[in-house]
């Protein structure tokens, strides 16, 4: 069997810092701490998610998501390894169970982005991911507990794992009576839309649990002509389509961008679903807006926006039972 079309874009993909700052014509001065800080978590970016970056720019707001800076390396107060308690509640197989009827699988620990802000950015993948042994323990978990309706494939990123194994785990989740929905979590149609195939959407369409794809954009730049095709290809098949962002200082803490973020989800098929305070993780306090800005840049979308393109705003609090929305 040939290899598929975003299986040779993966791997085209660039890890190499100083391809990145050659090929937009950046500053050489950005390379010595990128080499530092990409020492603690690689850089990976997909050439469809470079090619909407504007070259020559250090402020891109694509390009400030994956380059990594000399300030990752330093420690800040507050900024912890697992700032969302995953450790606490994730069982065998890669199940993290927190809220009540959905349970999150950690499908693998690879993803086609390395975004510096991750939350999952030192998360023990290796020890904990769903897709070893054919998914047994992860199914077994499933079907010992009614009261589960929908799994969220999540990862980082479930897409990176290949169809095969993927409609293995569709066919034994479609198998377990009591689940309702089959809810993906990934960037993948977004940096790397030509994921968005066949082969996926019949595993994801072809039973009768429900399809959801949750997707992660933060920008509208993100948001291109073959991410609003790969949307229209899961519309097509009858996929429910949300977003969720987290809110980054530099990249979208701006009223301007955040409202374009959601007219062109919207224009595009996809509901704003989410916008997330981000999560304390070492590495990633230089992305932090404060919660009197966020609430203030909220006020402003709202005064701006019809409701149902406003995201609701949260955050991550170990031990809720859901995540906690921010009072606007
Ligand atoms: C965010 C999250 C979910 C999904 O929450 P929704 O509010 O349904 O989107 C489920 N499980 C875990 C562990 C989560 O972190
Ligand atoms: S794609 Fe998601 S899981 Fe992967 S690095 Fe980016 S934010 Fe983290």
């Amino acid at each position: 069997m040939s290899t598929p079309q975003w299986q040779r874009e993966w791997q085209s993909s660039i890890t190499d810092p100083a391809t990145l700052i050659d090929t937009l014509g950046l500053d050489p001065a950005l390379l010595e701490p990128a080499h530092q800080a990409a020492r603690l978590f690689t850089l990976r970016v997909p050439q469809a998610y470079l090619a909407r970056m504007r070259p020559g720019d250090p402020h891109d707001p694509l390009l400030r998501q994956v380059l990594p800076l000399g300030t990752e390396t330093e420690d800040t107060p507050g900024f912890t390894d697992d700032p969302v308690g995953d450790g606490a509640s994730l069982h065998a197989g890669g199940v993290i169970h927190k809220y009540h009827g959905r349970a999150l699988l950690i499908a693998t620990g690879a993803c086609a982005i390395n975004c510096r802000y991750c939350f999952r950015r030192h998360f023990p993948y290796a020890e904990a991911n769903a897709s070893t042994g054919q998914w047994r323990e992860a199914l077994a978990y499933l079907r010992a507990d009614p009261s589960i309706e929908e799994v969220i494939l999540s990862g980082g990123d479930p897409l990176s794992l290949n169809d095969r194994r993927l409609s293995q785990l569709a066919e034994g989740l479609a198998a377990i009576p009591h689940l309702r929905r089959l809810r993906i979590h990934s960037r993948l149609p977004v940096v790397l839309p030509n994921r968005v195939d066949e082969a996926l959407l019949d595993w994801l369409t072809g039973h009768h649990l429900q399809p959801v794809m949750v997707i992660h954009a933060n920008h509208p730049n993100e948001l291109g002509e073959d991410v609003a095709e790969a949307m229209q290809r899961l519309a097509d098949r009858g996929v429910r389509l949300f977003n969720q962002a987290v809110l980054l200082r530099g990249v979208n803490d701006h009223a301007d961008t955040l409202a374009g973020l959601s007219e062109r989800l919207f224009t595009i098929g996809v509901q704003p679903y989410y916008l997330h305070l981000l999560d304390r993780v070492e590495g990633a306090a230089h992305f932090e807006v404060y919660e009197t800005e966020a609430t203030t840049l909220m006020r402003q979308i709202t005064a701006r926006l019809p409701g149902y393109l406003l995201p609701r705003l949260v955050r991550e609090v170990p031990g809720e039972p859901a995540k906690v929305p921010i009072p606007v």
